[in-house]
This record gives C-alpha cells, sequence and structure tokens, in this order.
C-alpha cells in the first residue's frame, strides 16, 4: 500500500503545470457592500471585463434578475433593495453559462453577435455557436428571500428539540429562541448557514 502511494506521489510530481493558454477560467467573486438602502457591487467593472462582456449587458441581466432597479456608477453598480452574496453569485454563474460559456467545448472564449433580432454565441476556441434566446428572470433572486440583519414577520410552527420556536420562511428553517408554538413574531435574522437561519426576537404581536 505503502509503495502505491510513493508510487502514485511519483506519479503526480510528473504532471506539467499546466500555464500560459491553460489558465484557468475563474469569475471574480462578487464584493457587496450595503450602503444604506442600496447594495453596491463594488468590482463590477472586474467581473464585466474577466467575463469579456459589454457591462450594460451584464447590467440589465442583473436588474432583470433582480426584480429592482438600480444604476451603474463608475466601476460599481448600486442595486436598490437586499440580496445575498450567495444570490449574486448564483446570478453570475448563471449569466456565464447563458451568455459566455461555449456549451460545445466550454471554453468562456467567446463573443455575442446580434444578426437581426437573433443574439448568437459564437465560440472563438472551437467555431461552435449557438442562439442564445433569453427569455424571462430565472427567479434564481426569488429563492432567497432573506437577509442577514433584516427583520421579518413569521409564525412560530413548532418547537425545536433545544426550545426554540420554529418558523419557516420560503427554503428556510429559522430558529427563534423565546417564542412559542402559534405566536406571530417579527424576527431579525442573526446569521444564515445553509437553509438554517438564526434569529432574534423583536416583536410580539
Ligand atoms: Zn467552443
Amino acid at each position: 500500500m505503502n509503495d502505491y502511494l510513493e508510487n502514485l506521489d511519483r506519479a503526480l510530481e510528473k504532471i506539467p503545470e499546466i500555464k500560459g493558454t491553460g489558465e484557468r477560467f475563474v469569475v471574480p467573486e462578487p464584493k457587496l457592500l450595503t450602503e444604506g438602502k442600496t447594495i453596491v457591487l463594488d468590482n463590477f467593472r472586474i467581473i464585466a471585463d474577466k467575463l469579456n462582456r459589454d457591462p450594460e449587458h451584464l447590467f440589465k441581466f442583473l436588474l432583470k434578475e433582480l426584480g429592482t432597479s438600480g444604476k451603474i456608477d463608475g466601476s460599481r453598480v448600486i442595486f436598490h433593495g437586499k440580496f445575498t452574496t450567495g444570490v449574486m453569485t448564483e446570478l453570475i454563474n448563471s449569466y456565464v453559462n447563458d451568455y459566455v460559456t461555449c456549451s460545445e467545448c466550454g471554453r468562456p472564449d467567446t463573443h455575442l453577435i446580434k444578426t437581426e433580432r437573433i443574439l448568437t454565441l459564437r465560440c472563438d476556441a472551437c467555431g461552435g455557436h449557438r442562439p442564445v434566446a433569453r427569455r424571462q428572470a430565472s427567479g434564481i433572486a426569488k429563492i432567497v428571500t432573506i437577509a442577514e440583519g433584516e427583520t421579518y414577520e413569521v409564525r412560530i410552527e413548532a418547537k425545536g428539540s433545544r426550545g426554540d420556536g420554529i418558523a419557516k420562511k420560503e427554503k428556510f428553517t429559522i430558529y427563534v429562541p423565546g417564542t412559542s408554538k402559534g405566536d406571530i413574531v417579527s424576527v431579525k435574522i442573526k446569521k444564515i448557514t445553509g437553509n438554517l437561519a438564526f434569529a432574534d426576537l423583536v416583536a410580539k404581536k
């Protein structure tokens, strides 16, 4: 077994490093800042440049998906409303799938061409092309409807094993200490982990 592992180590050492043209395509993680009632996508321009797409096109896509208004402010974008980094990451990934990645070879070296009214994604690497038919918003932004630091009104539906009240909102299970089944309460979300949220009781109705 040890021999096997040593051989494997040696074999892995021999794999040449991929450099230059093999550079991995990494979409920058969105940096969000909260400013009053708006959310700023601080590295918007960096993302658009990395994707090699018209910033205006990406901007309009995001507005439509988020169902909100906003404006481009230099290298960043200001959106009204609240949403999480997770949502923004999902939306950008969705944009990359629809408008950037070649469906033939999977590479991002593509460009968009508009002929008449049809938008086509053409691949510079393999020559593949496909029409891009984008329709209504994907609904991604609506999946996550709660955000840390925000206050929501919920109904406590059950008691957890540790005595906390449990509420449900969309896909989230929210734990609220100091509440009982049947309470209608407003709660402030402290932390979200996956589908679980932990909240403080703000007021009982
Ligand atoms: Zn291709």
